[in-house]
């Protein structure tokens, strides 16, 4: 079997070449959606690559001026497989809709970029650039010592990222190894971790942690200020201030929303856990009352869990959230008044815990329910608590290792800006 690793390291970029990488993450954006696009346009969705690489590719290059083939064809799976689980979503009874994609990435393989010991050359759309690699001072027990460099490891890939004018790299890594019994257990007989987002706490696990949503709701009132006081100058220099406000903005949130889920999937796998399942984002702003700056901020958090998570094989799904919040995840019961505000009581049973914490397990079971019901093979046998495993029957066995430490509910420090 193969273990795969993933590991960011920031690049060294000057001018002319960071003017380069953005026009060629517009071209790989562009691209993957005109494939998108194209896939669409029809009486079904195709989802096929081979089809969409022959209706497709000598467009997208005549388009782009010649952009790269390789980076065009990572385009095209990368626009293929947003579609494909468009269309899992769809035979799974849930609503999805065309994706779009803003997030600016480009995604490279060993024919688009060559990785070297301190520096990568990447393809763009004039020819290739070099950036060095910015590594941390100490040399031993880095992720880069351990997977990067190490002669074990393979360098399949990788994903170029941009926020707030940093360059990011997401660099894949795989090794093959034994078969290792203790590893396949937690694939095969892995479990789920149900995550609840909310505006008061922004996620809360099946296992017990919380992420309050104290920092971003703190940190959006005070942008949302300082865009008022520029706004009633009304002169261009305040316009562009607006501006730049909005982008140290979303550098911040995107900042924060990769360390929550890097610790999300951290918690995934410190819990055995095989499966990821969050609710359905489509109508959380409904539901939840959540603003429009919370929804992008749970879609930045679900799109980098997805793919941090992948790296693991940890799958991540978002399941139908009906009565998530009002059902008990004890006895089943469900009715609005189980719940008021932050605390949930059960009218039936009397089960009290924090209502958000309640919806994590559902989401969960709720996960459970639909992979048992539906016959997948495989299927995790249990949602992951923070003290043990309970099945889809209300069945409970203690976790087998140490009893984690419960609820715990902490502000995490900012570490930068
Ligand atoms: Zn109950």
């Amino acid at each position: 079997m193969e273990v795969r690793r993933t590991v960011t390291v920031a690049l060294d970029v000057d001018s002319d070449a960071a003017a380069l990488l953005e026009d060629t993450v517009d071209t790989f954006l562009w691209s993957v959606q005109y494939v998108v696009d194209h896939a669409f346009d029809g009486e079904y969705v195709t989802t096929s690559k081979t089809t969409l690489d022959e209706e497709t590719y000598d467009d997208v290059r005549e388009a782009t001026d010649g952009f790269n083939g390789g980076l065009v064809q990572a385009a095209r799976n990368k626009a293929a497989e947003a579609c494909k689980s468009v269309v899992a979503s769809w035979k799974n009874g849930k609503k999805a809709s065309k994706p779009h994609f803003s997030s600016p990435h480009v995604v490279y393989d060993k024919r688009t970029a060559t990785f070297h010991d301190d520096h990568v050359s990447l393809a763009t759309t004039e020819g290739r650039i070099e950036a060095e690699y910015v590594l941390p001072d100490e040399e031993s027990n880095t992720p880069h010592s351990k997977y990067l460099f190490s002669v074990e490891y393979e360098t399949t890939g990788a994903e170029l990222h941009s926020s707030d004018g940093d360059w990011m790299l997401h660099i894949h890594c795989k090794k093959d190894v034994e078969s290792d019994t203790s590893e396949q257990a937690t694939t095969e007989n892995g479990t789920v971790l149900g995550v609840d987002l909310g505006v008061n706490t922004l996620a809360v696990t099946s296992t017990g942690t919380f992420w309050t949503g104290d920092e971003f709701n703190h940190w959006r009132r005070e942008y949302e200020k300082r865009r008022g006081d520029l706004q009633q100058c009304g002169t261009r220099w305040a316009h562009e201030n607006i501006q730049s406000v909005g982008r140290k903005e979303d550098g911040r949130f995107k900042l924060m929303l990769h360390r929550i889920s890097n610790e999300l999937v951290a918690e995934a796998r410190e819990s055995g856990c095989s499966v990821i399942a969050f609710e359905d984002l489509t109508d959380i702003r409904e539901r939840t009352g959540a603003s429009w700056g919370h929804k992008w901020a749970f879609d930045r958090l679900y799109e980098y869990v997805e793919y941090k998570a992948e790296a693991y094989g940890i799958v991540v799904v978002q399941v139908d959230p009906k009565n998530t919040s009002r059902r008990c995840s004890h006895c089943g019961f469900t009715h609005p008044d189980n719940r008021d505000g932050d605390a949930f009581e059960c009218l039936d049973c009397g089960y009290e815990n924090h209502a958000d914490y309640n919806a994590a397990k559902n989401i969960g079971l709720r996960y459970l329910r639909r992979t048992q019901t539906g016959g997948d093979g495989g299927a995790p046998l249990g949602v992951r608590l923070n003290s043990g495993i309970v099945n889809v029957n209300g069945g409970y066995s203690p976790a087998s290792t140490e009893a984690r430490t419960g609820v715990h509910a902490e502000s995490h420090g900012f570490s930068r800006g």
